[in-house]
């Protein structure tokens, strides 16, 4: 048997120069985007006042197959990437598995997490159109510190809203965000309409994804020359995320491995929609047969336990409707959830390859979640972040179904991130205080009910 290495690294001249857009590839594609005023699809020219043109572009893109990267973008990928695919040879001896695991891991830049690959792209897109400023929300903070990055690099102001909670229990999240320079204001505030609205109703609020979200997007369409720009869940984002997986079927091909089982945790989707893209593009041509699985929280489960419906994807009503799996735009995990993934949709490409049977999803616990999340970092020495550790929950249990089989199941998952700024939730399962929480048919009924009623579409 060959012998395969521990780390796979691309060299810059094997770095993918295309992002992959999976939708070209699907043959029902997922039903389109409503504008909130007219319920009728969005145009291009809808999202202008949000989006800068070219990213509106590559949302509503359903054909171009691959997208050249623009060089400034390739370049500054080289200061990070290629991120390393690495073969979890002490899992898998420690699991006494006959499965061989892979990971690709993303967290080997400050952001901490895959989300510096679209926050380089939106915001170069964004500079290039002579925008000045930009706005976004961030719930755990990866996403604000990637956008902050990108930021600073081009010479963009960015404002983040951050949900309260968060900004409370990271403050050196918030100190590395504004280290690259950017604003941050904890949502809600009442520096917006929708902010002030939000606090009226519910004064101890400590926020949540949706309401930043409707902040963010406000302050974009009421000030000059900004935009808002979102880390998950469009369209766009998973086209940039596709880098992760172009860059792994290269990788496995070096090595002559395909996998049998794709895994990533899912939060709005976009790690997930970009590690699976050349395996899904097989799989949707009838070339190949992976299972690609997707993982979440049990107290976020948008996509096991949510509704197939068109929803907004803010708590303020105001960005337009999308269909997905959703748990409702109102939305909120329960305090003790610790873990991340706490978006109540999820990506409208994925809900559909889901929902036609392209794809399987789990839903863990958050004790399992740390459990694996502590067992990995012993045995492959990388502290993971809580959202990654759904991945490694998941891959661990199929690894563990090969024992008993006795099936060596090639397993690849997204390793999407560290855990440094994570150890409040790790000291509440280390002392054993954290508990887990599923939410109740009765609960999510809640949210079910605020789901829109649109004429003709959706009663
Ligand atoms: C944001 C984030 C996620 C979840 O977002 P997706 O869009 O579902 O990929 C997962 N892991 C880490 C480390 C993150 O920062």
């Amino acid at each position: 048997m060959k012998n395969i290495p521990h780390k796979i690294y691309l060299t810059e001249e094997q770095m993918p120069k295309q992002w992959y857009n999976l939708r070209a590839d699907m043959k029902n594609l997922p039903d389109p985007m409503l504008n909130p005023q007219t319920l009728k699809p969005v145009t291009e020219e809808d999202l202008y006042p949000v989006f800068c043109k070219e990213l509106a572009h590559q949302e509503l893109d359903n054909i171009t197959r691959f997208v050249d990267i623009p060089e400034e973008i390739q370049d500054f990928y080289k200061m990070y990437r290629p991120s390393p695919l690495i073969r979890a040879y002490q899992l898998e001896k420690a699991l006494d598995t006959p499965a061989k695991i892979y990971y690709k891991f993303e967290g080997n830049n400050t952001s901490g997490s895959h989300k510096l690959n679209s926050a380089v792209a939106q915001v170069y897109y964004a500079k290039k159109q002579g925008l000045t400023s930009l706005t976004t929300e961030t719930g755990a903070g990866q996403w604000g510190t990637a956008l902050a990055e990108a930021c600073a690099f081009f010479g963009m102001d960015l404002t983040v809203y951050m949900v309260k909670g968060s900004y409370e229990q990271k403050p050196f999240r918030k100190s590395i965000i504004q280290t690259f320079g950017a604003n941050v204001i904890p949502s809600p505030s009442n520096t917006t309409k929708a902010g002030r609205k939000i606090l009226a109703e519910n004064p101890g609020t400590s926020g949540s994804l949706g309401c930043a979200i409707s902040e963010a997007v406000e302050k974009a369409v009421t000030t000059p020359d900004c935009r808002y720009v979102l880390g998950s869940v469009l369209n766009q984002v998973l086209l940039h995320q596709s880098i992760i997986g172009e860059e792994s079927a290269i990788a496995m091909q070096l090595i002559d491995e395909y996998p049998d089982i794709v895994i990533g945790c899912a939060g709005g989707g976009s790690n997930l929609g970009g590690l699976i893209g050349p395996f899904m593009r097989d799989k949707l041509n009838g070339k190949a047969n992976p299972r690609i699985i997707a993982v979440e929280p049990a107290s976020c489960p948008s996509l096991t336990r949510g509704r197939y419906a068109y929803d907004y994807c803010d708590t303020g009503k105001i960005t337009p409707m999308a269909k997905m799996y959703t748990l409702g735009c109102g939305f909120m995990p329960s305090p003790n959830h610790a873990g991340g993934l706490r978006y109540h949709g999820m990506s409208p490409i994925l809900s559909k390859l889901y929902h036609d049977g392209y794809m399987e999803a789990v839903s863990v616990e958050q004790t399992k979640v740390f459990e694996a999340a502590t067992f990995f970092a012993k045995k492959e020495t990388i502290l993971p972040a809580p959202e990654s550790s759904h991945a490694i929950r998941a891959a661990i249990d199929e690894a563990i179904k090969c024992r008993e089989t006795g099936e060596a199941k090639t397993i690849l998952f997204g390793l999407t991130g560290t855990g440094y700024f994570d150890m409040t939730a790790y000291n509440s399962y280390l002392e054993k205080t954290m508990s887990d929480y599923i939410p109740t048919d009765a609960d999510l009924e809640k949210g079910f009910a605020g789901l829109p009623h649109i004429p003709g579409i959706q009663e």
